[in-house]
């Protein structure tokens, strides 16, 4: 069966998508708006200013990959399609973070569960940062909006066997559990998201928004790095940026210099405060990249008296919130309970030991269970996050120390794991710790996860939602953009990705990143335009 891929007829069709990696000399580009980054903020701000008649130029670090290229291998996705190949890390060492970059970013390779931002997060916005329009009815029309252009829905396939056994362990312990909604329209249930889907039913960016600019006029620059805005005054008057070599880590000689009239960032939540660093944005209450959060992630995994095939089958399909709703939001660390997609590379580079033992951990494979708890930081005066910071030759490094404050969730999150992996019938469960070495039941896990030191390297901490460091507020003193996106002290630059959260969202973050990515876009093509917005859909 032949899958049509839009950009190979989108391309034969006129649309001009250049690869900088190809460029052979300096260019200059003019647009209404240049928007850096291609991923979820960007992506819907593409499409919003492309349709409202504004001529629009992204800039995308990494390169165009689609659905001809997607080969179900992890040995070929993540030196392509994601930061740093995979292994980007916090600056002590202790996180291992997942973000995208190709065109599409993150949603490219993310594992489409979509949900809107939680009311008690919105809730915490309001009274902790003032930001009182961005309430839960306010925000509904444009998650409507973004759920029907990207056919966000409740997916009627049953789960695959690493979800049911979530569902059973909840079933079992009174736990509540339920769906999770999914940006997928005609999915193959294949399970092979994080490695970009081959088959376009994953409505990222890639398939959605971005081919709607190009075919509306917009031009898409890939494999070109925005370096820092030329800034005068209290404007922005340009963006300085550097071609790639094809691989996407060594630069060429070649410079592009884009002239825009507004500037939108959307390089998330570690690349749009690393680029306003460099480009020496006004900061005066030193805030910028400041409270950049993730979601701390623990992992455990569990050998099943039978197959489990944790790589087969749409990831992330069942959830728990009962370890979040059951503690205030400003109270201990709660977490959301997910089961992640399992697939050979990432799997063994997040679990513990090395050698024979290890050896021993993947030779059960395929009847292994795992379960991830993503940690909600930032909405307690002891969780402030990490920092953006510039390292060698301007590039960004986020600083994250993992406080006691997060370490007492990472306990008591291996703690609820193992309790639900033994109650769906696990053989033996390992909380991802270089000292455990599993535990056969409930009792020696709570006295073994009792004992493990929390320390960096040894507890396995990851995760793959970057939020903050651009943060809204109401007052200048708490956020350097406005609840509109704008940055303070630039007239002409918005922010629109993660980075614009003031805590982690309590849930995975692409829906709420779209939904307040096509609140803000729209508002600035009403500005620009002195028209009414487009419909997204
Ligand atoms: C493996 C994985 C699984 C995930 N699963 C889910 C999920 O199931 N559900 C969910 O809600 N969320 C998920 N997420 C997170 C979600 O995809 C992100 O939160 C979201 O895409 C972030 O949007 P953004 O616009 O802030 O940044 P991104 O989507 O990351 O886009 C930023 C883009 O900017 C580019 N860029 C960065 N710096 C520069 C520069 N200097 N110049 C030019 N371009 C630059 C990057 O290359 C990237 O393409 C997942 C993420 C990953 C990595
Ligand atoms: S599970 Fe569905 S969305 Fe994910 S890669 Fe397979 S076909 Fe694509």
């Amino acid at each position: 069966m032949t899958i049509r891929d839009p950009f190979i007829e989108g391309i034969n069709a006129g649309w001009q998508a250049i690869d900088a990696s190809k460029l052979v000399a300096d260019r200059e580009l003019e647009a209404d708006v240049a928007i850096v980054g291609s991923g979820a903020g960007g992506g819907i701000a593409a499409e919003i200013l492309t349709k409202a008649g504004l001529k629009v130029v992204v800039v995308e670090e990494g390169p165009l990959k689609t659905s001809t290229d997607f080969k179900m291998r992890e040995a070929d996705a993540y030196p392509q399609l994601y930061q740093e190949s995979a292994a980007r890390k916090t600056k002590d060492k202790a996180i291992n973070i997942l973000q995208g970059r190709c065109v599409g970013g993150s949603t490219t390779v993310n594992w489409t569960s979509s949900f809107r931002t939680p009311a008690t997060t919105l809730a915490h916005w309001q009274r902790e940062f003032g930001l009182m329009d961005l309430t839960a009815e306010a925000m509904s029309p444009w998650f409507d909006a973004v759920e029907r252009r990207l056919n966000i829905r409740y997916w009627d396939i049953s789960p695959n066997e690493n979800n049911k056994l979530l569902r059973e362990a909840a079933w079992e312990l009174g736990v509540p559990v339920a769906p999770i909604r999914r940006n997928v329209k005609g999915c193959w249930n294949l399970g092979y998201c994080g490695m970009g889907c081959p088959t376009n039913a994953k409505q990222s960016m890639l398939v959605t928004t971005i081919p709607a600019a190009l075919a509306g006029g917009a031009i898409l620059v890939h494999r070109l790095r925005a370096e820092r805005l030329v800034l005068a005054q209290d404007k922005a008057e340009a963006l300085e940026c550097t071609a790639m070599m094809p691989e996407g880590i060594h630069p060429l000689p070649w410079r592009v210099r884009i002239r825009a009239k507004h500037f939108v960032l959307a390089a998330g939540a570690i690349g749009t405060p690393a680029l306003l660093l460099r480009s020496g944005a006004p900061d005066p209450r030193r805030l910028l990249g400041r409270r950049t959060f993730l979601h701390p992630t623990t992992v455990a995994a569990a050998v099943m008296d039978h197959e489990v095939k944790g790589y087969a089958g749409a990831p992330q399909t069942i959830y728990s919130d009962h370890y979040l709703d059951s503690v205030a939001v400003d109270g201990p660390i709660g977490f959301k309970l997910e089961v992640p997609p399992m697939h050979p590379v990432l799997f063994s580079t997040t679990l513990q030991g090395y050698g024979e033992a290890h050896g021993r951990l993947m030779a059960e494979f395929p009847n292994t269970h795992a379960m991830l708890s993503l940690l909600r930081d930032g909405f307690h005066p002891d969780s402030p996050g990490g920092s953006v910071q510039l390292g060698d030759g301007g590039a960004p490094v986020l600083d994250y120390p993992i406080t006691d404050f997060v370490w007492d969730g990472v306990r008591r999150s291996w703690l609820a794991m193992a309790e639900l992996q033994f109650a769906a019938g696990a053989k033996r469960v390992y909380v991802v710790h270089e000292q455990c070495a599993g535990y056969a039941n409930m009792a020696e896990a709570k006295a073994g996860i009792e004992a493990l030191p929390l320390k960096n390297q040894l507890a396995r901490v990851v995760s793959a939602h970057v939020m903050g460091g651009c943060g809204m507020a109401a007052e200048e003193q708490r956020g350097t953009t406005d609840s509109w996106g704008r940055y303070r002290g630039l007239a002409n630059l918005t922010v629109c990705d993660g980075s614009l959260f003031p805590t982690s969202i309590g849930a995975n973050p692409q829906l709420s990143i779209y939904g307040l990515a096509a609140r803000n876009a729209s508002r600035l093509a009403e500005e620009l335009t002195k028209r009414p917005a487009p419909a997204l859909a």
